[in-house]
């Protein structure tokens, strides 16, 4: 069967590319690689192994995405990298603001505030032919991923202002309004009061990252929309990082969607990170049908699973599927689907009409 015409990627930490490894994004995927065999020796293994950039987004029909701002704070002695002050934190999201910015200046990029708006550029692509397609600009909207840059109150007014829509609380290990993926601990006073601002500015919470004890106060304490922007199954994949089975169940009584991501530590039982390689799993693809198989029967139908693909966050073709080179690859998902049995109309919402329907409810 034919894929859809619009894809919906809800995680993309595009800035962070273009900004900290220097990516620029309008580059073909090739002229990315090449360009970075010259660069010196980072330490970074997913050199000139990218799969995302803008001709490849627009290729596989990504016509709109969730664009991230990310930045930690890390104090001295911390393991994990992060700025030392939040303040610094702050800037660099203003940074990758600026760059989005740019990539709008310059007709790459469009950013989508409201229902109206997003619908209408849906429109734009589900009506254009592939060479139309080609030259389109795609939509994005604006997300937070850990919100240690959140100086005060003012400053998550002046993100909201800035077309911000959704905010995940924390990223990796601690942070400052809550816990994440490999930390433990309940919401902090702090993070209660963010909850508090979000809701009155109307922001999603992206309960993506949080542990499992700051999952459940988050969702205790905040009334408005919920989803996980990137985040697979730890039924099939066991490890915290991952959403729980009651977790699922309880996303699915709040309305959410919750993104498919394809970092291959996030799909397998046992990956051992920066060791094993997806040969090790004969991972393709199609492994990811058995996560949206598995959240679609928890739910009883196929509305709550969408994708998060997450290609871009801090790895490459070493740690995806091995029939994926490029983002574009995503839309063998279709004919994937298909042979499980999805209707035409199940693999359009997981594709994008899920994702779509829960923005057109919660955006003004
Ligand atoms: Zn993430």
């Amino acid at each position: 069967m034919d894929s859809p015409r619009l894809l919906l990627d809800a995680h993309l930490d595009i800035s962070m590319n273009a900004m900290e490894f220097n990516r620029d994004q309008r580059s073909t995927l090739e002229t990315i690689r090449r360009t970075e065999l010259i660069t010196p020796d980072d330490g970074l293994p997913h050199r000139q192994r990218n799969t995302v950039c803008f001709p490849e987004l627009r290729r596989g029909r990504f016509g709109i995405i969730v664009a991230t701002q990310i930045a930690r704070y890390a104090p001295r002695f911390h393991n994990l990298p992060g700025w030392r002050s939040p303040e610094q934190a702050w800037a660099h999201t203003q940074g990758q603001l600026a760059y989005y910015r740019a990539m709008e200046e310059c007709g790459e990029l469009v950013q989508l505030r409201t229902a109206a708006q997003l619908e209408a550029h849906a429109a734009l692509w589900q009506n254009a032919s592939a060479e139309e397609a080609a030259k389109l600009p795609i939509g994005y909207l604006l997300s937070l991923e850990g919100a240690d840059s959140i100086l005060s109150w003012r400053h998550l007014e002046k993100s909201r202002a800035d077309g911000l829509i959704a905010l995940g609380p924390v990223h990796y290990g601690p942070g400052i309004y809550g816990h994440g993926t490999d930390d433990a601990g309940p919401l902090p006073a702090k993070g209660r009061e963010l909850l508090t601002e979000m809701e009155r500015l109307g922001l999603i919470l992206d309960v993506t990252h949080l542990c499992d004890e700051s999952f459940w106060d988050a969702l205790g304490h905040f009334h408005g929309a919920v989803w996980a922007s990137h985040h697979n199954c730890r039924a099939l994949a066991n490890w915290n990082r991952q959403l729980a089975d009651d977790q699922i169940k309880a996303l699915i009584d709040r309305g959410a969607v919750i993104g498919m991501a394809f970092d291959a530590i996030m799909m397998v039982h046992g990956w051992a990170h920066r060791r094993s390689q997806p040969q090790d799993f004969g991972l393709k693809i199609e492994k990811i049908c058995e996560h949206i198989d598995h959240i679609c029967q928890l739910a009883g139908n196929a509305r709550h699973v969408g994708i998060g693909s997450d290609l871009d966050g801090g790895f490459g073709t070493e740690q995806t599927p091995m029939d994926l080179d490029s983002i574009a690859d995503l839309a063998r998902l279709s004919p994937l689907l298909a042979a499980r049995g999805y209707s035409a109309a199940d693999i359009e919402g997981i594709l994008s009409g899920n994702f779509l329907r829960f923005l057109r409810e919660h955006l003004g």
